[in-house]
C-alpha cells in the first residue's frame, strides 16, 4: 500500500471521529438534562459549564477534562478492532477520539501556543478558535463538529442538527434549547 492510500485512510478515520464527535455535542446539548441520574455529574454539568463559562473549561486539569473522552474512545476502538480488526481508518479514528477534547480546549484560547499548531488550524485538521466561535457566540445549534473545521460547513448546509432536533419531536422528545 502506497503512502498517499495510508494517510487518506487515516484522514478518513480522523473525519469519522470528528463526525462522531458533532453527534456527541449533539447530544449532549440537546438530549441530555442537567440532574439526569449517572451522567449529569460526568457528562451534562460540565458542558454547560462549557457553554456557559468556556473558559472554565481550560482551567481544569488535562487528566479530568479529557478522562472521559478518552475512556470511550477506548471503548469504542476495542469494539470495533474485535469486530473489523487493524485498519488505517481504524488508527486515524482512535487518534481523533483520543486528541478530540483537548483539541476542543485549545480552540478556546485566543491563540495558539505554537506557530505548527497553529499552522494545522489554519488549514483545518484541526479546528480553530474562530471555527468554533460560531458554535458558541451563535445560538449554540450550529457547528457542533470540534475536530476540524471541514465537516460543519457542510452539515450546517445539510441542516442535520435541525433535522435531528425535528425528528425527536416528532417522537415525542422535547430538546433541550436551553442550560437546564
Ligand atoms: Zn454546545
Ligand atoms: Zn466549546
Amino acid at each position: 500500500m502506497d503512502v498517499f492510500s495510508i494517510m487518506a485512510q487515516l484522514l478518513v478515520g480522523w473525519l469519522i471521529a470528528d463526525f462522531l464527535s458533532g453527534i456527541v455535542h449533539w447530544v449532549e446539548d440537546r438530549l441530555l438534562w442537567v440532574d439526569m441520574p449517572l451522567i449529569s455529574k460526568a457528562i451534562v454539568e460540565p458542558n454547560r459549564l462549557h457553554h456557559v463559562d468556556p473558559q472554565a473549561f481550560l482551567a481544569s486539569p488535562l487528566l479530568s477534562r479529557n478522562s472521559t473522552t478518552w475512556a470511550s474512545a477506548i471503548a469504542i476502538a476495542l469494539a470495533w478492532l474485535m469486530i473489523a480488526g487493524f485498519s488505517w481508518i481504524w488508527l486515524g479514528a482512535i487518534a481523533g477520539g483520543l486528541a478530540v477534547t483537548e483539541v476542543h480546549a485549545y480552540s478556546h484560547r485566543q491563540t495558539a501556543r505554537s506557530g505548527w499548531y497553529r499552522a494545522l488550524q489554519e488549514i483545518g485538521i484541526v479546528q480553530s478558535a474562530p471555527h468554533h466561535w460560531g458554535h458558541h457566540a451563535g445560538r449554540m445549534d450550529t457547528r457542533y463538529c470540534i475536530l476540524t473545521g471541514w465537516l460543519n460547513p457542510l452539515l450546517d448546509r445539510l441542516r442535520l442538527w435541525a433535522r435531528l432536533e425535528s425528528g425527536i419531536e416528532v417522537i415525542g422528545l422535547k430538546p433541550n434549547r436551553g442550560t437546564a
